[in-house]
């Protein structure tokens, strides 16, 4: 797959690449600090992307969709991307959530177009980044432009600041601190720095233009004091950078060429330019610098694309962690029985342009289906069995526990994936709504003096069923039809219009199916009351019978249960409930509120 045709992205790289924009970049005056930080870095030229999560959460849906346009853009132009782990905010962050991402980058399938260079020393892994390995180089750049002018120390209270900033009508009111002299800034800066000033008590600033139309753009903050241990730096650190002025910066050191963003970010970038602008002049970076690109974040229906919002679903135990099947990160997606192959399809159908909008779940449901149909095994299942008797069995067979032999294609379509075998016997499980005591219109499957032929089998003639005293249905009774066992000759003398599934008793594998519907009953999730949009039948269990060839299934390979959709086997809880759990991905077809 490549990016898609609406991809507005392709002509801006294009157009770059034509024009030769960063074949010729160079670094500025004095290039000591920033040419130690770009290091190996093999080919300036080319196009260089990066994918840049907070290690804060695990990723979803949303987060494929940019993991997908920069990887294929990078892909497409004989380029790179980089893994970046935006990890500028100590309190949120946590390894178990850098381990998550890693996974979900490799796993989505792009591991081989991650960075062309290791990562700088004191990294976790190679060709990984990590924004807080710029800490250093962050700080320096912060005194340069104190010592410039461009900064200062602000030691107006938390609420001056937000009432001096004016707001849409108003212009801003300059802090009393903003005519400070660098020599001072610095001073304090460095106070900062060396833990002399309590938390909240100063921040460092730009100095712009507390008139701009372009609220962004009036005087925001740089760096905050913040006592707080971080996963990679450890204590070193009390004050940390702003993520508006960190995220610049480590796009220009790691020479990105085109940074993309979501469209919330479309007022960051006049900051942007305005920084990278400066630190080019200084000569700390090298020019061109990075460019920002927005595009309207993916939000898909009946579920929500928010971090924050999926943790309070995990933390509040309204699904069983990241990973449940029925939550929309990668994790879950993963576990539910999607394919790489399935989101990527998905998200270049799903377009990448300046307009948002909801793209509908249907249509992540139908990438899957659309990917599986042409390679995915098939097998029979029986989600809410029934047993079924064939009086004549005995007679016929030799036997009452006589077995017979059945076979079938794995794959209707690819004669070379071979057959499954399994058995037939006196006692078959098959599905409950299969048999009705009065025809209802339009059905042709069991009912007393009806003919179905159990699909890869007999043809059999429902003589009736039995009902416990509540009434319901725990037994069906059929006669065999002799010499119409599917695959012999004259086994089609007899037209049925009933074709059902079935397992034999005697070598049915019990499991476990999990049925998932839409996590939130509400289209659009996430302006109401979160918990009231909840689906609340979003999970049904099913005790089941399947064919034996599952009885070899493996995690990640999805299996078309006949008439049930597609579904995969789920080792985690498999291991947990004692038996095979497969969870259903999505059905044969799209029955949302049919
Ligand atoms: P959330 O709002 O869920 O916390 P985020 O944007 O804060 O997401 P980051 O870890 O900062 O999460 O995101 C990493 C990258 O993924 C960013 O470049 C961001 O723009 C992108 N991204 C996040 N959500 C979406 C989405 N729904 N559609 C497209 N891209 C997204
Ligand atoms: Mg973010
Ligand atoms: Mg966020």
């Amino acid at each position: 797959t490549t990016a898609a045709p609406s991809n507005f992205l392709r002509h801006v790289i294009e157009n770059d690449l034509a024009q030769g924009a960063y074949s010729g970049r160079k670094w500025g005056g004095s290039p000591g600090n920033a040419a130690h930080h770009a290091q190996g870095m093999a080919d300036p030229a080319k196009v260089r992307m990066r994918f840049p999560p907070e290690p804060n959460g695990y990723l979803h849906i949303g987060h494929a969709k940019s993991i997908w346009l920069n990887f294929e853009l990078a892909k497409e132009y004989g380029g790179v991307s980089h893994l970046r782990f935006d990890d500028t905010n100590p309190e949120k962050e946590d390894q178990e959530y850098v381990d998550s991402i890693r996974d979900a980058v490799k796993w989505l399938g792009y591991e081989t177009y991650l960075a062309d260079r290791p990562s700088a020393p004191g990294t976790l892994q190679p060709h990984e980044y990590f924004a807080s390995n710029y800490f250093d180089f962050m700080y320096e750049a912060a005194e340069y432009l104190i010592g410039a002018g461009l900064a200062y120390v602000d030691e107006q209270t938390a609420d001056e600041v937000r009432a001096n900033r004016g707001d849409f009508n108003t212009p801003g009111t300059d802090s009393p601190f903003r005519t400070r002299t660098p020599e001072e800034n610095l001073a304090r800066f460095r106070a900062m720095r060396d833990g002399q000033v309590a938390d909240g008590a100063a921040i460092l600033r730009a100095k712009i233009d507390m008139a701009s139309t372009n609220i962004n753009m009036r005087d925001p903050a740089l760096y905050r004091v913040r006592r707080a241990h971080h996963h990679n730096t450890g204590d070193k650190w009390c004050i940390y950078p702003m993520y508006t002025y960190a995220h610049p910066i480590e796009d220009a050191l790691e020479q990105i060429t085109h940074s993309i963003c979501t469209l919330e970010f479309e007022d960051q970038r006049p900051f942007y330019d305005w920084l990278l602008d400066r630190l080019a002049e200084g000569g700390l970076i090298a020019s061109p610098h990075p460019r920002q690109y927005e595009f309207a974040r993916l939000n898909v229906t009946h579920v929500l694309t928010s971090k924050r919002k999926l943790r309070q679903l995990v933390e509040e135990k309204y699904v069983d962690g990241w990973d449940d099947p029925r939550m929309p990160t990668i994790a879950g997606l993963r576990r539910r029985g999607y394919t790489p192959e399935a989101l990527r399809l998905f998200c270049e159908r799903s377009g990448t342009t300046k307009s948002g909008g909801w793209i509908d779940y249907a249509s992540l449901e139908a990438a899957l289906r659309d990917t599986l149909d042409p390679v995915a095994p098939r097998a029979m299942a029986v989600l809410d069995p029934v047993k079924l008797v064939i009086t004549n069995w005995g007679e016929l067979m030799g036997g009452d526990d006589a077995l017979d032999s059945c076979s079938a294609p794995v794959h209707p379509h690819h004669p070379e994936m071979g057959h499954r075998e399994f058995k037939l016997g006196r006692e078959v499980w098959i599905e409950r709504t299969d048999y009705e005591e009065v025809q209802p219109k339009g059905f042709f499957r069991l009912f007393p003096g009806n003919k179905v032929r159990l699909k890869y089998g007999h043809v059999i003639e429902c003589i009736g069923g039995t009902k416990d005293a509540d009434g319901k249905l725990v037994e069906v009774q059929a006669r065999l039809v002799p010499d119409t066992k599917s695959g012999t000759p004259g086994a089609d003398a007899i037209k049925v219009k009933g074709n059902i599934t079935w397992v034999a008793a005697a070598d049915a594998v019990q499991a476990e199916v999990r049925l998932y519907e839409r996590l939130f009953a509400e289209a659009q999730p996430g302006s109401g009351e979160l918990l009231e949009e909840l689906n609340k039948q979003s999970l049904e269990v099913c005790s089941a019978f399947v064919e034996p060839s599952l009885a070899k299934a493996e995690p990640g390979v999805g299996i078309q249960f006949e008439r049930h959709g597609y579904f995969v086997l789920d080792a985690k809880a498999s291991s947990i409930v004692g038996k095979p759990v497969f969870n259903r991905a999505a059905g044969m077809r799209d029955s949302w509120g049919k």
